[in-house]
């Protein structure tokens, strides 16, 4: 998978291990039991019963979450958690004003209730705000969410209010409050999918947390359309999926990949251009509402929409040309800072990076790495013989053979004016001998250079494993040049 060159320890995140804890089977069990008290909700008839019930399941439900919190050691960003343990509170708060007005054959919607069931929904965008939070910069998550959410509210508009508008008997405020739970979910929507899909995290966690997003979406759907048209009645599927959002959340809080701190595996690009994507389609939303709802009568406000799509369309493919050239940008520097000028090896930075990425390997895998430490022996000489020009064309032309020579797999830098170090994983010091003979008897214009080669030892650092080259290049220097020694294990102290 391409995209997992972007996660730091190049595993998904499931993978990464975890300190093992009670509790960490107890998911299932609580996904489990929810399903089956949502399950026998619906199959009871409506009544005070089945109406205790639902009030009890969604108590347990926030109840569960916050004992994972207070009880549940590492939890990743546990204040999230909490928000949403809040959330299911205000809701139960809810469901139980909401019963009672129905038993006192009061009109319970919209009513007090709604102020609790709407007050869940500020705290679920402030969970996925903290869950999702970027230390280190601002994704513009926010103006996303705003743009979504602006084309949720013309969309929740013309297809949940404009059609009753005249409808007689439903009033406004039950016309605002059905509206405004479909219209919040949809601000949550892209929040919980930059959380998911955006970002590809891999944890599981966050996709329990979607699907009950999810479900909360489409029963709170159903809810404000059989509000408004007289078919929803309690006791029903519609409330059985709420239930089915209440097990999902402590099932998502309960999963052991809860702990685990979210990485994005997509480069900051590839999320560029989908979030673009994204906010493309809710830009043209609200046009295409006009478009579909203006009477044939005003042929210049569907001109106008049509043209308004048609902008949004073209502005959208200008920005992925804008980032598309950043990227080749971006990449461009990023081959520069890594290069020397001169012969095109890598730098001392490329070098720095190539060696802390091979001594990782190394050490996960136990196979041996080894350095070579290469100069030019009396260079100087030459440069004062043929000039310098003549100097900068060995060098270009050394470097291009060595490269030629070396295994994909090694890496060839210039660290110094006619100081050049490989680094060859997967190498004994031995066959890192042979491959340096190699090297050094391609060395244009007749000229030597000398080397030094060490092997990588266990828990070494990796300035004392380059320590330990270079002395080996300074021996093989003091032994008459044209010649490469094979370094000591343990780095000598410097003598005085
Ligand atoms: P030794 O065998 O002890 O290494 O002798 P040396 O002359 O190679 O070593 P020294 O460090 O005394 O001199 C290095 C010389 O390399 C100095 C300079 O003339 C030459 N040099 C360094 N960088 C460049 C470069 O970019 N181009 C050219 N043409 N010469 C360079
Ligand atoms: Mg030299
Ligand atoms: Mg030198």
């Amino acid at each position: 998978m391409n995209q997992q060159q972007h996660v730091a320890s190049g595993q998904p995140a499931e993978s990464r291990r975890l300190p093992v804890s009670v509790g960490d089977h107890v998911w299932w069990l609580l996904l489990g039991g929810g399903l089956l008290l949502a399950l026998v909700y619906v199959l009871l008839p409506y009544g005070e019963f089945a109406s205790a019930l639902y009030v009890a399941v969604s108590f347990m439900a926030a109840l569960a979450i916050a004992v994972a919190v207070l009880w549940r050691r590492q939890l990743y960003r546990p204040v999230a958690w909490a928000l949403i343990a809040g959330a299911l509170g205000m809701a139960t708060v809810g469901h139980a004003v909401w019963y009672w007005l129905d038993w006192q054959g009061r009109e319970p919607f919209p009513s007090l209730a709604d102020a609790y069931y709407l007050a869940v929904y500020p705290l679920f965008m402030a969970a996925l705000w903290v869950l999702g939070r970027h230390r280190d910069y601002d994704d513009g998550a926010l103006s996303d969410a705003m743009i979504v959410g602006v084309s949720a509210g013309v969309l929740g508009w013309a297809v949940l209010i404009a059609p009753y508008w005249d409808a007689p008997g439903l009033g406004m405020g039950q016309l605002i409050v059905s509206t405004a739970y479909p219209v919040a979910d949809l601000i949550l929507l892209p929040m919980i999918l930059r959380l998911v899909f955006l970002q590809r995290t891999g944890i599981k966690a966050h996709l329990f947390l979607l699907l009950g997003m999810l479900a909360y979406l489409v029963a709170d759907l159903f809810y404000a359309h059989g509000n408004l048209t007289g078919w929803y009645a309690p006791g029903g599927g519609t409330d059985g999926l709420w239930l089915v959002a209440y097990a999902l959340f402590v099932a998502a809080v309960w999963h052991p990949s809860a702990r685990i701190k979210p990485r994005s595996m997509v480069s900051s690009f590839e999320l560029s251009s989908r979030r673009l994507y994204l906010l493309g389609m809710a830009s043209i939303a609200v046009p295409a509402v006009i478009l579909f709802t203006a009477g044939t009568d005003v042929e210049i406000v569907r001109i106008a929409a049509l043209a308004s799509i048609f902008l949004f369309l073209l502005i959208m493919q200008r920005m992925a040309g804008l980032i598309r050239q950043t990227r080749e940008q971006a990449e461009a520097l990023e081959r520069l800072s890594n290069t020397d000028p001169l012969t095109g090896a890598g730098n001392r930075r490329f070098l720095d990076i190539a060696l802390e990425r091979e001594m990782a390997s190394a050490e996960r895998t136990g196979k041996p790495l080894s350095v070579a430490f290469v100069d030019l022996d009396h260079f100087k000489r030459f440069n004062d013989t043929h000039g310098h020009g003549a100097g900068d064309r060995l060098l270009e032309e050394l470097a291009s053979v060595w490269r030629d020579t070396l295994r994909p797999a090694d890496t060839l830098a210039r660290i110094g004016g006619e100081e050049f170090v490989v680094v060859m994983p997967n190498t004994a010091v031995g066959n890192g001998q042979i491959a340096v003979e190699r090297l050094r008897a391609l060395v244009p214009y007749g000229q030597t250079c000398s080397a030094g080669i060490a092997e990588v030892q266990p828990g070494e650092q990796a300035d004392e494993f380059l320590e330990r080259a270079d002395q080996a290049l300074y021996q093989a220097k003091g032994q008459g040049r044209n010649r490469s020694v094979i370094a000591e294990r343990v780095l000598k102290p410097v003598s005085e």
